[in-house]
């Protein structure tokens, strides 16, 4: 068992070596990719819930062509919407939530900029608002936690192998993760997860942390 100290130091060499590797292989999430731009990043957010990258980033080019905005978005007829993101993992209901939550934020004026407020328009649960309160304000309350966030925490001994639940593993992660990096560790570790830490047969061989990974739970490493 680490000292808390050490666990922080860890989990910042690990940022330290991941992201620069990232940078160099250009790799961004699709919500990354409107960073600083509130409106399409809660609408992407939405959008790639269980969805492939590509995929999101198809809805969203054919989404904003249609509309760009919130208010002329929530103008848009279902079957408009629906056809625009037919790429997405269950396009009936989030074609309805783009919809109304595009006009809540055309009604208030402004994407919301805190977790309770997010957390009640249509279709954002607490993973997409912890997500949009960082890469919309540069604001991060806790850390955003999806499967790969999960699946490379618990290899890399920062969370407990048998904590399922996001938000509980989201705290592990916050006594283990400078206060600093919360916001950025998030699409950090979808990144990593999408091209070395794979969920199955994850690279090792490759993997910039590997001396600093005990692999907890990893039985099959990638051959190369
Ligand atoms: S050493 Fe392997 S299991 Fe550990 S972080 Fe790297 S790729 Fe993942």
């Amino acid at each position: 068992m680490l000292f808390p100290d050490e666990d922080l130091i860890r989990t910042r060499e690990i940022m330290a070596r991941v992201q620069p590797v990232l940078d160099k292989m250009g790799e961004k999430t699709t919500v990354q990719l409107y960073q600083g731009q509130p409106f399409p990043v809660l609408i992407s957010s939405l959008l790639s819930a269980r969805t492939r990258e590509e995929d999101t980033k198809t809805a969203m080019d054919r989404l904003f062509a249609l509309a760009d905005n919130p208010a002329d978005i929530a103008q848009l007829s279902y079957q408009d919407v629906l056809e625009a993101i037919q790429s997405v993992q269950y396009p009936g209901p989030k074609a309805e939530y783009v919809i109304k939550t595009s006009a809540r934020v055309a009604e208030q004026g402004r994407v919301p900029d805190t977790l309770e407020e997010l957390m009640v328009l249509p279709g954002i649960g607490w993973k997409s608002a912890v997500l949009v309160l960082w890469l919309a304000f540069g604001l991060s309350p806790e850390i955003c936690v999806d499967v790969h966030v999960a699946r490379i925490g618990k290899r890399l001994g920062l969370v407990n192998p048998s904590t399922a639940k996001p938000e509980k593993i989201s705290r592990e992660l916050m006594k283990k993760v400078p206060r600093d990096i919360w916001g950025p560790w998030n699409p950090m570790m979808v990144n990593f997860g999408r091209t070395i830490c794979l969920g199955s047969h994850p690279r090792c061989s490759k993997c910039p942390v590997n001396n600093l990974c005990p692999k907890i739970g990893v039985q099959d490493v990638h051959p190369t």
